[in-house]
């Protein structure tokens, strides 16, 4: 049998191995010509046909029985097309890999428009902390068919699950299924919304009543298009009374305190809407609220994502690298309510800050620095607050450290693009982490 890989880079070299494994010829395609050169070697050692940087329109014929599709290529892509005129099934990485997974592993499933990694790791760590036998795959780096050959039945694989990968599932069938919300996203890729949440709601597909599916009740998005979906159904709610909610400052389940709130280390309600998430699963497989709360304490977030970064001289530092744009910078400014020094700058991409306005009610000092600094501080003047211009990171950081007062929070979330001093935002998030270790 031959299969055809369309779409290399890791999970195209790790389907690639899995299925030659399994007997099959594959065949691997990329429009781009530059890969990983030791997975080119590897996969032409094991006998993989490779051709990259093109794709010759007769490269796909009747003699494939499948083709298996890289998340992110469209299925307008012409070898789709074409597999979809010949009758040849495509899949994608993860559906594959399912399909050779040992009988009664057990699937946590996440999903939504935001919140997935963020969820689906700390999942895992409270996992991790309970029994020995967990896994971490999926879009967050590990792809699924990489840890095919190490499960055993009854595993558990904690997975987060791109809208792009359910798109070419079939058979594929979580146990526990998580959606944090929906959101307008993704329209470019599924060509319209109602297509985009109907993608999502997959991750529900062949669930009964044995199966058990975790809903955020805040998000009316998500209540309407779960409405007559089989799982047995469970909420959560940072506003009001669910199966998993907040109440006097603490995390609920099921009429029992889990935790406090100010002993989760990663601030924000949309950290804690990921949290209670996590803690649901973790109660469908008899997790106790101490192991739970042991891990949130220690819990810093995902790297660059609002990152607890330490805590120096009372003064609490977070690293939100990631945030390249303002939306997501009021979110993260949304999350504190001590007083905080605003580290802001980046690429000049000509953007207004003026979205930052309403957000700044915490913020006593701004402090700017790289391509933005004088137009953050024209901004900021317009604010009436503080500012301090800076050139590089460092300085901004050591310009917070002399300033913040004990009880504050020090904040790195740029609102800015990285690429003006760092090669991206992972390069500048690590070096504000050196920075505040620095200052220990
Ligand atoms: P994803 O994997 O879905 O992209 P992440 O966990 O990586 O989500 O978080 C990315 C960003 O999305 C965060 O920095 C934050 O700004 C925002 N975010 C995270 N969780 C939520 C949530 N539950 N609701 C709304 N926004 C969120």
């Amino acid at each position: 049998d031959r299969v055809f890989v369309l779409g290399m880079a890791r999970s195209g070299y790790e389907a690639a191995r899995l299925l030659v494994s399994r007997g099959y010829d594959v065949l691997v395609n990329d429009g781009k010509e530059e890969q990983n050169p030791e997975h080119v070697d590897e996969l032409r050692e094991l006998g993989v046909e490779l051709h990259l940087g093109v794709h010759p329109d007769d490269l796909l014929d009747e003699t494939f029985s499948m083709v298996v599709k890289n998340p992110g290529i469209s299925n307008n892509h012409k070898y789709v097309e074409k597999a979809n005129e010949l009758d040849i099934p495509v899949i994608n990485e993860m559906e594959l890999a399912y399909r050779y997974f040992p009988r009664d592993v057990r699937i946590i499933g996440i999903t939504g428009t935001n919140g997935k990694t963020t969820t689906t790791t700390i999942t895992y760590e409270i996992f991790k902390a309970a029994m020995d036998r967990v896994f971490l795959a999926g879009n967050i780096g590990y792809p699924v068919c990489s840890i095919v050959d190490q499960l055993e039945p009854d595993d558990i694989v904690v997975m987060e699950v791109s809208d792009h990968q359910l798109s070419n599932v079939s058979e594929f069938k979580t146990d526990v299924a998580v959606l944090t919300n929906l959101f307008e996203a993704h329209i470019d890729f599924h060509g319209s919304y109602e297509r985009y949440i109907a993608m999502k709601k997959r991750i529900f597909n062949f669930h009964t009543k044995s199966d058990v599916a975790i809903l955020n009740k805040d998000n009316s998005d998500v209540m309407e298009l779960t409405r007559d979906i089989g799982s047995m159904k469970k909420y959560f709610s940072s506003r009001s009374q669910a199966d998993c909610c907040i109440h006097k400052g603490a995390i609920w389940y099921d009429g029992e305190k889990v935790i406090a709130l100010e002993d989760i280390r990663i601030k924000g309600s949309h950290n804690y809407e990921n949290t209670m998430a996590a803690i649901m699963v973790a109660k469908e497989f008899g997790i106790d609220n101490k192991t739970i709360s042991r891990v949130m304490k220690n819990f810093n977030g995902v790297e660059h994502r609002l990152e607890f970064s330490g805590t120096v001289d009372g003064v609490d530092y977070y690293n939100d690298s990631k945030a390249t744009n303002i939306k997501s910078t009021q979110i993260a400014l949304a999350s504190f309510n001590k007083p905080t020094v605003l580290l802001l700058g980046g690429m000049d991409r000509g953007h207004s800050f003026e979205e930052l306005r309403d957000y700044l009610s915490n913020v006593r000092l701004i402090i700017s620095y790289g391509e933005t600094r004088f137009r953050i501080d024209e901004f900021a003047d317009s604010c009436d607050i503080e500012c301090i211009v800076t050139d590089t990171l460092e300085e901004a950081v050591l310009a917070a450290y002399e300033t913040a007062e004990r009880g504050s929070v020090v904040l790195l979330s740029p609102a800015c693009a990285s690429w003006d001093q760092f090669a991206d935002f992972e390069e500048r998030g690590n070096l504000f982490k050196d920075c505040v270790k620095k200052l220990l």
